[in-house]
């Protein structure tokens, strides 16, 4: 499905390693006051501040987390940073630097790593994060990719998994599930594209699907809506797996139970007629359909109408106590076990 639109192939050998750094990285430049040194000595140098500092890092490998045949490089190179900035925004805090560290085989020539750096450059130009260092290396076969991501937020702010209390509410930013369904697009996409290359997909009903795999955004606004809305989340974690799996995480540590309610799911219309299309239930996607890279957070009760009719959030339920166990409310209105609807139940691995 991706043509080489780039013909020019420019070996990296041509550069050598350090020509390579200074090649991808001289057009980054340096946003937060906190970057005292960026890329280009022994070690990237960071102001120290009152704030306390959030570190997370994630590392994705070729043929395991992504696929070159539909995942363009700039995508990649963007999404690689979204996953990490999503976790700093998922303690409540602000993010402003990565690094960057990658491992490349030989067959991939200088335009398609300056593809991944412009997806990297976009994603820090657009979220205001300053690229700070990394690793270069080669791989005998494939192409890794590992950020780490460093954020800041007031001791006061930090929201931990640890903090959900019994009648709290359970709230979600934005829509769940799309991500996954526009994966099956691209891989159903890819199995024709192999069988019939000539075969031009036309894609217009996936487009929400499509972008929220390829080109998901953080949610790097929820932390001011809530500062405004005087709102402080008890809870917080960010949806990389799907619902259901972050939902337990929630509650194993905060050692409460929830109620979820099937109707109050936050789906778009796009995601409702792939469902449909591809004969998976709606609501089983949302609970284990994973890479949504929406926050899942817990506010008291008390907070009901501050949060009721925001258009960024959902109210999907409520935390009850430890013995009452995960449920979810049916929209027949029965009530059955969370683990029942099978999390990790449509992932292969
Ligand atoms: P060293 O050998 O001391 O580890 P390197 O030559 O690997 O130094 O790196 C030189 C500088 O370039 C350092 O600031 C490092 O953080 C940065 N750097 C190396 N690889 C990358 C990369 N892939 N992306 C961004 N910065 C990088
Ligand atoms: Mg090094």
């Amino acid at each position: 499905m991706i043509e080489d639109k780039n013909p020019q192939r420019t070996s990296l050998s041509e550069l050598g390693e350090f020509g390579l750094i200074n090649h991808l990285t001289k057009h980054f430049s340096l946003n937060n006051s906190s970057t005292i040194k960026g890329v280009g000595d022994d070690a990237a140098v960071l102001a120290a501040t009152d704030k306390q500092t959030l570190v997370t890092t994630d590392l994705l490998i070729e043929g395991v987390h992504f696929d070159l045949s539909y995942m363009p490089l700039k995508h990649l190179g963007y999404k690689a940073v979204m996953v990490n900035l999503s976790d700093v925004y998922a303690m409540n805090g602000t993010a402003e630097q990565i690094t960057v560290s990658i491992a490349i085989s030989n067959r991939f020539p200088l335009e398609a790593i300056e593809e991944l750096y412009a997806g990297i450059k976009l994603a820090c130009d657009t979220y205001k994060i300053d690229l700070i260092g990394g690793d270069t290396t080669s791989s005998t076969k494939g192409m890794l990719i590992s950020v780490t991501a460093i954020g800041s937020a007031k001791e006061e702010d930090v929201v931990y998994r640890i903090g959900a209390q019994e009648t709290d509410l359970i709230v979600v930013s934005g829509d769940l599930g799309a991500a996954y369904l526009g994966l099956q697009v691209l891989e159903r996409e890819k199995q024709v594209f192999q069988v019939d290359p000539n075969n031009q997909p036309d894609l217009d009903a996936y487009t929400y699907l499509i972008e929220r795999q390829l080109k998901p955004e953080a949610r790097k606004d929820v932390k001011g809506i809530l500062e405004e809305l005087e709102v402080q989340p008890t809870s917080m974690i960010d949806i990389s797996d799907g619902l259901s799996s972050e939902i337990m995480h929630i509650c194993s540590q905060s050692k409460v139970g929830c109620k979820l309610y099937e109707d109050k799911i936050p789906l778009d219309p796009q995601v409702i007629s792939a469902c449909e299309e591809f004969n998976i239930d709606s609501t089983m996607v949302a609970l284990s359909g994973g890479e949504d890279y929406e926050l899942l957070f817990t506010v008291p009760i008390a907070d009901f109408d501050k949060i009721k009719g925001n258009p960024n959030f959902s109210i999907i339920g409520h935390i009850t106590a430890e013995d009452q166990g995960l449920n979810l409310v049916t929209r027949a209105n029965q009530e059955i076990a969370l683990k029942a609807q099978g999390w990790n139940a449509l992932k292969q691995e």
